[in-house]
């Protein structure tokens, strides 16, 4: 895993309004471990919640390097439901990523349209 994306410290601003959005949960599959914010690239100039969300600290790893364990990744067929525009948007690149040609993922990004 050469690259990996970066974040920028400039995000720190949301951590307030992000952190009640997300009653302290990772915004994708409810984790508790290592919550950190991620801004998804290409970052807008502010940064916007629209574009960000709270990550524990597997699913982190998966949008860094831009890879999933897709045993572990089913709870992404629910997350495709989210009202949030971050989560959806993470989650379809998470989906893209991963490497089986399964049903569900078939299926989840077919509801991400
Ligand atoms: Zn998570």
């Amino acid at each position: 895993m050469a690259r990996r994306i970066r974040q920028r410290a400039a995000v720190g601003i949301l951590g307030k309004f992000i952190t009640r959005r997300s009653r302290g949960r990772c915004e994708l599959c409810g984790g508790r471990e290592g919550l950190r914010l991620w801004e998804l690239p290409p970052f807008p100039e502010e940064p916007d919640p629209d574009n960000t969300l709270l990550t524990c600290a597997r699913c982190r790893g998966w949008l860094e390097s831009e890879r999933v364990d897709s045993l572990e990744a089913r709870f992404l067929s629910g997350s495709v439901w989210s009202e949030l525009t971050a989560v959806r948007e993470a989650t379809r690149r998470l989906l893209t990523a991963t490497p089986v040609d399964d049903p569900w993922v078939r299926d989840a990004l077919e509801v991400l349209g």
